[in-house]
């Protein structure tokens, strides 16, 4: 049965070598006491083995930001769920907005990344949400059925339980504007039952949602009290210390 609250820390493009494996070791530090949540940081792929090495030991896993569906060969630039786990991952992030808006990411290959990465062992984070303009077309909930359906696709029951879902609504990624806790809440139960109806009840309910977009300290815990939010998905805040570290002590 997967713990109810996850927290984890996109990281996305930035840090240095020198200053990841400095911020790891200080997320850590501040996050030492923690033994009752899942925990995880997803450093850029070139400074993975460093942070896997210095978090060894710690309540804090390592996933990263993406990987591909193929085992090896000509995949210039690509990283394999193999090289993944090599270098101390044990999660991956799939499908996040700035893959699918900014790189051009869609559903079908999110899907084949996402049972790549369950059939190899790792946990995939598979991360669905709408844009602005869908939102206010009142397409939500028709855009994110259709994420999580495909990005499902060819999953059993059992596998199905090794994903989480980061519900991120596009507008409130990086911008400083959250999901109220109501349509964020709204959003997650509406995934919750669609889970249901292609998996049976009690998977939906051991299913991890995750809500992600501008997560604060001064918000996450009435967002993280909802009945549908498992956990967050934590961007900008997540390269400070004392944010990442507020923000599990509100969710707690
Ligand atoms: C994200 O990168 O998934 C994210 C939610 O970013 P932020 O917390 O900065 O909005």
């Amino acid at each position: 049965m997967v713990r109810r609250l996850f927290i984890a820390g996109n990281w996305k493009m930035n840090t240095s070598s020198s200053r990841a494996v400095e911020l790891a070791e200080q997320v850590a530090g501040a996050l030492a006491y923690v033994d009752n949540i899942d925990l995880a940081v997803f450093p850029p792929f070139v400074y993975l083995s460093q942070v896997a090495e210095v978090l060894k030991g710690t309540a804090l896993a390592v996933g990263a930001q993406d990987c591909f569906y193929e085992d090896n060969g000509a995949f210039t630039g690509e990283i394999s769920t193999a090289m993944l786990k090599d270098v101390g991952c044990s999660y991956v992030i799939i499908g996040h907005s700035e893959r699918r808006h900014v790189i051009g990411e869609a559903d079908e290959l999110i899907n084949r990344k996402v049972l790549k990465a369950v059939g190899d062992g790792l946990k995939p984070i598979l991360c669905v949400g709408e844009l602005l303009e869908q939102r206010q077309a009142d397409e939500t909930d028709e855009v994110v059925s259709r994420q999580v359906k495909i990005g499902l696709e060819g999953l059993g029951k059992a596998d199905v339980l090794n994903v989480t879902i980061a519900y991120e609504p596009v507008w409130a990624i990086g911008t400083g504007e959250t999901a109220t806790p109501e349509q964020a809440q709204q959003a997650h139960a509406m995934i919750r039952q669609l889970l249901g109806e292609l998996y049976g009840g009690s998977v939906a309910q051991s299913v991890r949602i995750q809500y992600g977009g501008s997560v604060k300290p001064d918000n996450a815990a009435e967002l993280l009290a909802c009945p549908d939010i498992d956990g967050a998905l934590v961007g900008g805040a997540s390269l400070k210390v004392t944010d990442f570290a507020g923000i599990v002590a509100g969710g707690r």
